[in-house]
């Protein structure tokens, strides 16, 4: 069925496949680099090109590192009115230049402002647009969106079949990202604003910020991540205890973010941040799908659970049935002593 409003657009006036560079404080976003190997992988099924496309002010000076990371160009938008970032801004920087270019495809990064400004890109350009994805792949000329419909096992498959260009967005980490290459060539085309910009709508007063002295949870080796089986915030001063001797992170499902155990910043899974580590300790989680979609790319997984039934040991490699009040002490007692012997050994 073909929207009213919307009305085919002529596709084969699109060509080429977009990933937003989103940068900040001199730097690139490292999920804007995860998506360029998304980017790239989409433009050889289509074979066209691949661009990074960057909007903000004094960021020249990052303009080959998208080139670096595989893209065949750049299309750089750098002036003082893209200072500091407004969602309305530079959304509509990229709907002018998606009417310019017209790109077939642009990929936008899952970050907060990538959340924020992708659906104003999507329906100022009157197309279709696929949040948080977890793979990619063409069918006849359409990019297929592919993402877990909300709280279910299975995958959708999602087109835009009409309208260009097709946009999508990932959230970090889903992707890895490229190699860097510096031998890489590409071209760079510095475009002058040839638009109105609009007024942002609300204006920044000041920014902090804010300390973080752990790892985050992205880069975090070992993880120590608790659930509602915890019973209480308390159970969380046992995990960590457990992730200081491992010289780990917590982190906790859910369950443990809605009854205010943990903030949400914390949160593994489907709706909060997909990790990598080697080590992920889960305890007291059931292993919901929503939650083990968080923890794919973990090299080993410990589960703590009482019940010998709870779907978590099926994503497990090692896994201990038990009370955690119990297990947890122990393990601690455990590494503490192993770690005297160590200092003790010659
Ligand atoms: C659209 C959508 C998105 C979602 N996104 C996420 C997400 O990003 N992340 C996420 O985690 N969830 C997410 N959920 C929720 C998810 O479906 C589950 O409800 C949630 O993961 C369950 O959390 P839990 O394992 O802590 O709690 P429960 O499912 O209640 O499991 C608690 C576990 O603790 C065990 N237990 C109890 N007492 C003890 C004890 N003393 N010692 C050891 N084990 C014990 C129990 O046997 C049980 O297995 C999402 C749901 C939806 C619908």
């Amino acid at each position: 069925m073909s929207c009213k409003e919307w009305e085919p657009v002529k596709k084969e006036d699109y060509k080429g496949v977009w990933v937003y560079i989103e940068t900040d404080e001199g730097s690139i976003k490292e999920a804007s680099i995860q998506m360029l190997s998304v980017g790239r992988n989409i433009a050889e099924k289509l074979g066209t090109y691949l661009a990074g496309v960057m909007i903000g002010h004094n960021i020249r000076h990052l303009a080959n590192e998208p080139i670096y990371y595989g893209a065949d160009k750049v299309i750089l938008l750098d002036d003082s009115r893209f200072y500091p970032f407004y969602s309305r801004v530079h959304g509509q920087a990229l709907v002018e230049l998606a009417r310019k270019y017209k790109p077939e495809v642009i990929f936008i990064a899952g970050t907060m402002r990538g959340r924020e400004m992708a659906p104003y890109v999507a329906n100022s350009l009157r197309t279709g647009i696929t949040a948080d994805c977890t793979a990619f792949d063409v069918e006849n000329g359409d990019l297929i969106q592919i993402r877990p419909p909300f709280g279910a096992l299975m995958l959708a498959r999602i087109r835009t079949p009409n309208r260009r260009p097709q946009i999508a967005t990932a959230r970090p980490n889903v992707f890895e990202a490229p190699p860097r290459d510096e031998k890489r060539k590409g071209e760079i085309i510095e475009e002058k604003v040839f638009f109105e910009v609009p007024d942002p709508g609300i204006r920044l007063v000041e920014s902090k910020r804010v300390k973080k002295e752990e790892i985050p949870l992205e880069k975090a080796e070992i993880i120590v991540s608790g659930g509602r089986g915890l019973g209480s915030a308390d159970g969380f001063k046992m995990l960590e205890e457990l992730a200081r001797e491992l010289g780990g992170v917590i982190a906790g499902s859910r369950k443990a973010v809605d009854a205010g155990w943990i903030p949400h910043e914390k949160q593994v899974g489907q709706t909060g941040i997909s990790v990598k580590p080697k080590l992920y300790i889960a305890v007291g989680i059931s292993g919901a799908a929503q939650h083990v979609f968080g923890i794919r790319e973990a090299k080993r997984v410990v589960a703590i659970n009482i019940d010998p039934g709870a779907p978590i040991f099926d994503n497990a490699d090692y896994g201990v049935v038990g009370n955690y009040r119990e297990i947890v002490p122990l393990l601690i007692e455990e590494i503490r002593k192993r770690k005297k012997e160590k200092e003790i050994s010659p």
